[in-house]
C-alpha cells in the first residue's frame, strides 16, 4: 500500500509541523469538552481556535465526508490513518458536537440537496452547534407518543409544545426536533423531522440541573414557532425513520465517547485504576494486596481492552460508510454499563477522598472523579435506557418474541 504510506507520512508530517503546542496531550472532558463550535463558540485554550481553523482548510472535521460539502473526501483507510496519527501525536479532535455525530450524517443520508448545501457545510466549519429535541415530559421510552404539535399554515409549520432533557439546548443554534404532524394517524405514522433555527420568534431554553453539579441540559419550549416547511427532513409524516436512523449514530457516538473515557488523566502510563489504587492503597508502588480488588481491576481494564477492539471495528466500518443498525444498541448498553463499572470502582479505591464535592479537603482530580461518577448514571439513560436497549437488542438482535 506505498499510497497509504506516502499518506500516512504525509499527514504526520503536516501535524508535526502544524498542531499547535498548546493543544498536544490535551486532554478532553466528555462533558461538554473540546471544540463544540456555534454562533457562540468558546475556546480552551485559545489555540484550539487556530486548530480548527487548519483542520477546516484541509477537510478534517469531517475526514471522510464529501468534499463537496467541506468534508475531507478520504477514504475509510486514510481516514483511519489520520486517526491514529492523531491519537499518536495525543492531538484532540479539532471540532466535537451533535453536528458532526448526529445530524450530519442523518442529514448526508436522508436530506434534499438543498438541505445538505445549507447545512453540512456549517457543520463541518463548526459555525453552528445542534441539540436534539426528542424527548417530552410524557415521550422518553416511548418515543412516538410525543405531543409537540406542528400545523400547517401556508408554507410555514407553526410549533408547539415541550421538549426536555435537551443537552446543551442553551448552548445550540438550531435543533432537530420530532414533532407531530398528524394528529390523527397511528403515533409512528404522523411524526416529522423538523430543522429549527433556534433564534425564531417563540423558542425559549431553560436549563436544568443534573445530579453531577452542571447544567448541561434543558427545557426547550415551542410557543407558536414558525419553522419553514422545507426543513422537514425526510418528508412530511415520514419523521420515525430519520428518528430511529439518527439514534443509531447516537447510541454509537454515546459508546464511542462514554467507553472509551478513562476516567481520569493518567498520572503515568499504565492502568488508570491500577495506578489510583497504587495511589490510595498501597503506597510503595508494588502488586496490590487486596486480591478481590486486584481481580476487580483486572476484570474492568479486560472488560475494556475487548471493548477497545469492538468499537474499532464499529469506527472503521462507519467511515466505510456502513449505516448503524440495532448493533448500536449493543455498544451503547456494553459501554455505558462498564463506565458506571470504572466510576464506581475509582471512587470505591479513593474510599474517602472519593466522595468530595467541594471544599480544601479534595483535590481538583478528586472532586473531577466524583462528578464523573455521578454523571455516569445518565449514561444508562441517555440515548434510551438499557433497558430499552435490552428489548433492542433481544428482538431485533436475537430475534427473540415479543
Ligand atoms: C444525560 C442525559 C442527556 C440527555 N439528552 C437528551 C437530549 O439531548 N435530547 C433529548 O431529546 N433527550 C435527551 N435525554 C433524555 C433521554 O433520551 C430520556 O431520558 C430517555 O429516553 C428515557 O426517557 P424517560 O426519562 O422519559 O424515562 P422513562 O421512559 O419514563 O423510563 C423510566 C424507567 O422505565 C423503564 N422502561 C420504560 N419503558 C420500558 C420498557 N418498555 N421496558 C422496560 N423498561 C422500560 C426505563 O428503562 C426507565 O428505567 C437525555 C437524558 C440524559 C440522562
Amino acid at each position: 500500500m506505498p499510497d497509504l504510506d506516502a499518506f500516512r507520512a504525509e499527514t504526520a508530517a503536516w501535524l508535526e509541523a502544524h498542531a499547535p503546542q498548546a493543544i498536544r496531550g490535551l486532554l478532553i472532558n466528555p462533558e461538554g469538552g473540546g471544540n463544540w463550535g456555534g454562533r457562540r463558540a468558546s475556546f480552551d485554550p485559545s489555540e484550539m481556535k487556530d486548530w480548527l481553523e487548519m483542520c477546516v482548510e484541509r477537510g478534517w472535521t469531517a475526514p471522510s465526508w464529501p468534499r463537496e460539502y467541506g468534508g475531507g473526501g478520504l477514504s475509510p483507510a486514510e481516514a483511519k490513518i489520520l486517526a491514529e496519527e492523531l491519537r499518536r501525536l495525543k492531538l484532540p479532535a479539532p471540532l466535537t458536537g451533535f453536528g458532526l455525530t448526529m445530524i450530519g450524517p442523518t442529514l448526508l443520508r436522508f436530506g434534499n440537496e438543498e438541505q445538505k448545501r445549507e447545512h453540512i457545510p456549517r457543520i463541518v466549519r463548526g459555525e453552528i452547534r445542534w441539540c436534539q429535541g426528542y424527548s417530552e415530559p410524557d415521550a422518553g421510552s416511548d418515543l412516538a407518543s410525543l405531543q409537540t404539535r406542528a400545523r400547517t399554515d401556508g408554507d410555514h409549520f407553526v410549533v408547539s409544545g415541550t421538549k426536555v432533557w435537551t443537552s446543551y439546548g442553551d448552548l445550540s443554534d438550531w435543533i432537530f426536533a420530532l414533532v407531530r404532524t398528524d394528529p390523527e394517524a397511528k403515533k409512528q405514522e404522523g411524526i416529522s423531522f423538523l430543522l429549527i433555527d433556534m433564534e425564531t420568534p417563540g423558542v425559549s431554553v431553560r436549563p436544568i440541573k443534573l445530579i453531577s453539579g452542571k447544567s448541561p441540559f434543558c427545557e426547550t419550549r415551542f410557543d407558536d414557532v414558525r419553522v419553514p416547511i422545507r426543513n422537514v427532513l425526510g418528508g412530511i409524516n415520514g419523521g420515525w425513520t430519520v428518528a430511529k436512523a439518527l439514534l443509531g449514530h447516537e447510541r454509537n457516538m454515546i459508546a464511542d465517547v462514554f467507553g472509551s473515557f478513562s476516567g481520569g488523566r493518567p498520572k503515568r502510563p499504565g492502568s488508570v485504576l491500577a495506578n489510583l489504587a497504587r495511589e490510595y492503597l498501597d503506597g510503595d508502588g508494588g502488586a496490590l494486596p487486596d486480591p478481590v480488588l486486584r481481580d476487580e481491576i483486572a476484570a474492568c481494564e479486560m472488560d475494556d481492552r475487548a471493548f477497545q477492539l469492538t468499537i474499532q471495528r464499529s469506527r472503521d466500518a462507519a467511515r466505510a460508510g456502513h449505516q448503524p443498525g440495532a448493533e448500536s444498541s449493543l455498544f451503547k448498553v456494553y459501554a455505558t454499563e462498564l463506565n458506571k463499572r470504572r466510576t464506581e470502582l475509582a471512587v470505591r479505591i479513593a474510599g474517602p477522598q472519593g466522595l468530595g464535592w467541594e471544599g480544601a479537603g479534595f483535590d481538583e482530580e478528586e472532586l473531577t472523579r466524583t462528578r464523573h461518577w455521578l454523571r455516569a448514571r445518565g449514561n444508562s439513560i441517555e440515548g434510551g435506557t438499557s433497558e430499552i436497549q435490552l428489548n433492542i437488542i433481544a428482538k431485533r438482535v436475537l430475534g427473540l418474541p415479543d
